[in-house]
């Protein structure tokens, strides 16, 4: 398999690395490469849309035109999972906590409603310790980064685990949104879960 992460801004290290010890994990091979083009995006089975600042990613997806062709990958059925600002990506309807209505490039196909930066400004980001056992693990420790909320979810989209009543992970057929960050993390569990998806 060929896991592609997008890779304009924010932490392709982590999620490879991430991503390397969770197919250690499930004993799978695969390469990992990252997409900047709609040339690097055909190629892969999967795409990771890391953290990062979600108005920028937006902006240079829309300038290299590879916008629509995330829409048509992901309408097609790829797995992919959206994290923090790639959360934000994903969703159809997205608001901030301090900016009034301000429209940004979005791939805008999953049915959640996210806000962005929920829990305040970059010195608010914090620890928590989440309860992975829906998605088949156990405890693990993850990191909130001027994170977003998700704040609702609709039709297919559910909500898979929460923080003090907010969801923080939610999926939709082959869309899984998580608003932390699990590549800086000591478990790799919504990895593995995101390379099942894959395998499938
Ligand atoms: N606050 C960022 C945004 O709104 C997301 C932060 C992150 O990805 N760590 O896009």
């Amino acid at each position: 398999m060929k896991i592609g992460i997008l890779a304009y801004q924010g932490s392709f290290e982590e999620h490879a690395l991430q991503l390397k010890r969770a197919m250690i994990k499930l004993n799978v091979s695969g390469d990992i490469l990252p997409v900047k083009k709609t040339g690097d995006l055909k190629q892969v089975d999967g795409l990771i849309i890391p953290g990062g600042e979600s108005t920028t990613i937006g902006i240079i997806a829309q300038k290299l035109g590879v916008l629509d062709d995330l829409k048509s990958k992901i309408t097609e059925g790829t797995p992919v999972l959206g994290t923090c600002a790639g959360a934000i990506m994903l969703a159809k309807d997205v608001t901030d906590a301090k900016v009034s209505k301000k429209s940004q490039p979005l791939i805008g196909e999953m049915n959640i409603q996210v806000i962005r930066n929920y829990y305040g400004r970059q010195r608010e980001s914090f620890e928590a310790t989440l309860d992975f056992s829906v998605i088949g693990g156990g405890k693990g420790r993850v990191v909130f980064i001027r994170a977003p909320a998700i704040v609702k979810t609709w039709g297919e989209a559910k909500s898979l685990i929460t923080l003090q009543g907010v969801t923080v992970m939610a999926e939709e057929r082959n869309m899984i949104a998580t608003t932390f960050h699990p590549e800086l993390s000591n478990t790799t569990i919504v990895h593995e879960y995101f390379l099942d998806h894959v395998k499938r």
